[in-house]
């Protein structure tokens, strides 16, 4: 999706402001000696945003509005190192309330709906983000914040909610707990608005199974506004995103060019109205897609294909990028195997070589099986692995994070 002249020109004045306030965007345009865009292939030269950048500003070397015009901050998470601090505007604040009562209007949810709001409030954007936004849309707010499972049945079947808000771990343990107790039918919900990590299929079904729910995927990340910058519809064709606020390109992440629509790769994020701390080309690490094509919604708004990792965990063999979300995706529709795996990268002969290794019972013919996993990763991504079956048991097993590939080839 090529950027348009009208987000070039939004671009331009995020230039000028990042420029003036002196940040590390400023001196980053400086070394480049740019100052101003005029095409897509100008912006396509401009420098990335990382998080480590983000990262040094600590604590207040975002800011890019004058203090009197900032009326919160946020926080990432620093679970390695220093937080990330963004600073928001009165105007930040309302138009993340808008772009997140444009999600809840894209799931259908009306001002009739009591929404049910279970992520954390305080430094983190996710609870404040699901309220204003549902505020905005007139709907009823049941504020709970996270945990305290008991408190949460109780409200849901008092207040009658028709809207579950929450991380898709907590919607699991939230139905598992109202199919334990047998009070599915006290319990009113309709939708859940599901953070957007990544989360298998089985999961997903297991949960609209229990309660008889649509799910709806959000996206958004603290560094961009917050949750709220994406959705998917009820089409279910993955997430339209607003692109009167953000430009989003989709990029390789060896090469760093961008990549055509619908190819996979790491999502990067520019604001484009942004006061309090404008992002130029923002590195997510996200991997993703934009799902070329319009959806059978109508909407123009532009399509992101449902998170599939992050790019940290990619592979590049034989010219193609592969995650291992994508070869475990591909195992999943093999009931003969194991949930176990490996893959093993190496250089022999000239080429790269991926050996994959899985894991079956002895009812099987080893061969056969190995052929057909063969045939479809071939199919699926592109090239042909060694596959070796083995018996159950035999791969590695871990109590921690079980470690899935070995690049030999840097060994
Ligand atoms: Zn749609």
């Amino acid at each position: 999706m090529q950027i348009s002249q009208t987000q070039i020109e939004q671009v331009n004045k995020q230039i000028d402001a990042l420029v003036s306030a002196g940040s590390f965007y400023g001196k980053k345009l400086a070394e480049a000696g740019v100052s101003h865009i005029a095409t897509p292939e100008d912006f396509e030269n401009l420098p990335f945003s990382e998080k480590a950048d983000l990262r040094e500003a600590y604590p207040l070397g975002l800011m890019t509005a004058p203090e009197d015009q900032i009326v919160r901050i946020h926080s990432s998470s620093g679970t390695t190192g220093l937080p990330v601090i963004i600073p928001y505007t009165a105007k930040d604040v309302d138009d993340w309330g808008i772009m997140f009562k444009r999600c809840y209007e894209f799931a259908g949810i009306t001002p009739m709906d009591r929404i049910q709001i279970t992520p954390g409030y305080g430094l983190w954007t996710a609870g404040i983000g699901f309220q204003y936004g549902a505020e905005k849309l007139g709907a009823m707010v049941i504020p709970m914040g996270p945990g305290n499972t008991e408190k949460q049945l109780q409200m849901m079947q008092d207040m009658k909610s028709t809207v579950l808000c929450s991380t898709s771990s907590y919607a699991l343990l939230l139905a598992e707990e109202i199919e334990k107790r047998g009070i599915g039918d006290k319990i009113f919900l309709k939708k859940g608005v599901i953070g957007s990590e990544r989360w298998g299929e089985k999961m997903r079904k297991r949960i609209s199974d229990i309660l008889g729910i649509e799910l709806y995927d959000i996206y958004g990340l603290t560094e961009i506004y917050g949750p709220g910058i994406g959705i998917n519809c009820k089409y279910d064709t993955g997430m339209h995103y607003w692109d009167d606020y953000l430009y989003i390109e989709i990029i390789d992440p060896i090469t760093l060019k961008p990549v055509p629509d619908g190819q996979m790769g790491e999502v990067v994020i520019t604001t484009l109205v942004k006061e309090g701390a404008p992002l130029i080309r923002y590195r997510t690490h996200d991997l993703s897609r934009i799902i070329p094509g319009e959806c059978p919604c109508g909407s123009k708004f532009p399509r992101l294909d449902t998170i599939m990792g992050r790019s940290d965990d990619m592979i590049k063999i034989k010219g193609v990028n592969v995650f291992p979300s994508q070869i475990e995706e591909i195992l999943a529709s093999f009931p003969e195997v194991s949930s176990e795996y490996q893959i093993r990268i190496s250089h022999l002969d000239g080429k790269d070589t991926m050996r994959l290794y899985v894991e079956t019972s002895g009812h099987y013919d080893f061969l056969d099986l190995a052929k057909r996993i063969a045939v479809e990763v071939k199919s699926k991504i592109g090239f042909t692995p060694l596959v070796k079956v083995v018996e159950i048991g035999l791969l590695p097993r871990s109590e921690k994070k079980t470690k899935r590939v070995i690049d030999e080839r840097y060994e």
